[in-house]
């Protein structure tokens, strides 16, 4: 576990607030940089896409999202453990969890930066019923800085190339993507 008074979790707290990024960007981030550029621009279809809107559902009726984390201005997860200082994230599937781990280590960074104490993040695989933690050490908080400062120039550059792999068959962006 890294120490939350690390001045690197600020920095990082500060670039996300600075470009308005969301744990979101970073799942996307982690699979491709074009489809992080088209979520961080909006250019998305999820109510047009069967099998998101199948995925929306299920989430929204699993009650992943509770009252545990209304007053969070500017963050979203799904569920908080106050007394355990964990954040949670609900997943319907295992899959993709290197990209979801990211996004759940991505609320925990804020809230130990918010908070000044030291946060765990989970994921919750609501098809399996189990929890899964996540370790935050060094690595992970280097490469969620970089990740940072990658998607804050995505805001503002071109549209970078696709990738040509396996997932870009379920991409939900693969419609859009036009991909080059
Ligand atoms: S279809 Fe492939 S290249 Fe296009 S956004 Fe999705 S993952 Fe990226």
């Amino acid at each position: 576990m890294i120490n939350p008074a690390d001045p690197r979790i600020s920095a990082f707290a500060a670039l996300c607030d600075e470009y308005g990024l969301h744990g979101l960007a970073f799942q996307h981030h982690e699979i491709c940089a074009r489809r992080a550029w088209l979520h961080l621009h909006r250019i998305d279809y999820a109510h047009l896409e069967e099998r998101m809107a199948i995925g929306q559902i299920s989430h929204t009726h699993s009650k992943a999202r509770d009252r545990s984390v209304h007053g969070l201005i500017g963050l979203a997860p799904d569920r908080i453990d106050w007394s355990g200082h964990i954040v949670i994230e609900a997943k319907g599937k295992a899959g993709a969890v290197k990209a979801v781990s990211k996004q759940t280590v991505f609320y925990a960074l804020m809230l130990m930066a918010r908070t000044g104490h030291a946060w765990g993040a989970a994921i919750e695989i609501i098809e399996q019923k189990r929890r899964r933690l996540v370790d935050i050490n060094e690595d992970v908080l280097l490469t969620m800085l970089i990740a940072a400062q990658d998607l804050s120039a995505l805001i503002e550059g071109e549209c970078p190339s696709g990738i040509d792999a396996p997932i870009c068959r379920t991409c939900s962006y693969q419609y859009l993507c036009g991909r080059s």
